[in-house]
């Protein structure tokens, strides 16, 4: 049997429909922005990998460090015991969060640092003895992960579907838009006012999985000065908007009030390793400062603080803040801007959004905006039949490279983009 067959016998793939006909692609090996597959066909990912690669694919000082991390201390237990790469992420990691930020929590991944957030928020009432601070305010739409928890805070949509009757409750604000704002303001209030709000969860600025949908900084500085002047726990779902993607080490700091905890994964490691990362204020460690064990935050996880994933985020920080990654970051952003206005008369293009190296263009279909949109189907095998990935959010396509892209080769991207839009039919 080939590498395809066997894939399918033995398999299940994540977000995929068990249908016959349907063929992963099989990658050998990759190399910056580049997957080769075994019969040396060369895909571009424009799509950083489920936006998780920073710097370009099995980059060599990554790839050391996890090298070198592995021969010396692989794995250790994190309760009772601590490492090298641990404090010292923490550490670096606290030095561009917000000053508020005042330790550092880990985890597995994105899914997970919700998971903890979520649990540090509800259980700061439960210790403080406020029995009627349990509920949550998230936007509709959103997106924090798979699990649980995550799950409840999230869009209630076809994914979350089959699972509705076992996700707890949670108060949604309407997906901002340009002309929604005062209408979801005034629902805030009145929720924050009601005294019963734990927390407010978000995706700062961009909710990404709903299609790279972007609010305003004034929005959601005034959400936060409600929350805090009603000490609702403001938690920041950074997951994906987090190292440089929109512009800034983190979509936060764009704004004026910074937010009580951050949820940090995907490109936390450059795309290397499964980590995740949950950072808090003071205010809400004091909480748990005591001697009666009940107030002690039981969580952890086998791998918690994984040495040899530290070791890669330890590396893709370093990366991160060279001077060359910076100026790249902003060259990017530069890039995705021209191309909006070189394309944002077409007639099939219904929005383009910009932020930062995000770029999404919603197109016109006949069906609505949705991830279900039918015109998916059409986009994805367009784009890689030209060797280029790019996975729409329905009718929502964007581009969201690796740090390491050069002119040249965001513009192959571009001219497919602007041919599909020549070409495509019925859409
Ligand atoms: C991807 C994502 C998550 C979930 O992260 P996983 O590592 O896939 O569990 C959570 N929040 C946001 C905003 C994300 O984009």
């Amino acid at each position: 049997m080939n590498w395809i067959d066997r894939d399918k016998e033995s398999i299940w793939h994540p977000f995929t429909q068990l249908v016959n006909g349907f063929e992963h692609i099989m990658v050998e090996r990759a190399e910056g922005l580049y997957l080769y597959t075994p019969e040396g066909r060369k895909i571009m990912d424009a799509i950083s990998s489920w936006w998780v690669n920073l710097h370009g694919h099995s980059h060599p000082k990554i790839a050391e460090a996890v090298a070198e991390q592995s021969k010396k201390l692989e794995h250790v237990i994190f309760a009772g015991f601590t490492h090298e790469p641990a404090i010292v992420l923490a550490e670096k990691l606290l030095s561009i969060l917000p000053s508020n930020q005042s330790k550092i929590f880990y985890s597995d991944n994105g899914s997970t640092a919700n998971e903890v957030a979520l649990k540090m928020a509800f259980q700061y009432w439960y210790n403080k003895g406020e029995k009627r601070r349990t509920k949550v305010v998230a936007f509709e739409g959103a997106y924090h992960g798979d699990t649980f928890g995550a799950m409840s805070v999230g869009d209630r949509g076809p994914f979350s579907a089959p699972f509705s009757p076992f996700l707890f409750q949670v108060e949604f604000l309407p997906m901002p838009t340009a002309e929604n704002e005062a209408e979801i303001i005034s629902s805030f209030e009145k929720y924050a006012h009601e005294g019963e709000l734990a927390a407010f969860i978000f995706e700062p600025l961009v909710l990404g999985s709903a299609g790279m949908k972007m609010y305003s900084v004034e929005l959601l500085d005034k959400l936060l000065k409600i929350a805090k002047d009603n000490s609702v726990i403001s938690i920041a779902d950074e997951v994906f908007t987090g190292f440089g993607r929109t512009g800034k080490n983190f979509a936060s700091d764009y704004l004026s009030i910074a937010p009580d905890i951050f949820c940090l994964s995907k490109g936390l490691t450059g795309g290397t390793m499964a980590l995740g990362v949950t950072s808090c204020t003071q205010k809400i460690i004091e909480a748990y400062k005591s001697s009666d064990i009940m107030k002690t935050f039981f969580h952890g996880h086998s791998f918690t603080a994984n040495p040899i994933a530290c070791a890669a985020s330890i590396a893709s920080f370093d990366l991160l803040m060279e001077k060359e990654t910076q100026q790249k970051i902003e060259k990017i952003s530069q890039w995705q801007k021209e191309f909006k206005t070189r394309i944002a008369s077409h007639p099939k293009v219904l929005h383009i959004r910009v932020m930062g190296t995000i770029f999404a263009m919603e197109m016109k279909t006949e069906q609505t905006s949705s991830y279900v949109n039918e015109v998916r189907h059409q986009l994805y095998p367009f784009f890689l039949k030209r060797n280029i990935l790019l996975r729409p959010l329905g009718n929502t396509l964007y581009i969201l490279p690796p740090y390491i892209i050069e002119k040249e080769e965001i513009e192959l991207v571009y001219q497919a983009v602007e041919e599909m839009l020549q070409v495509l039919d019925g859409i």
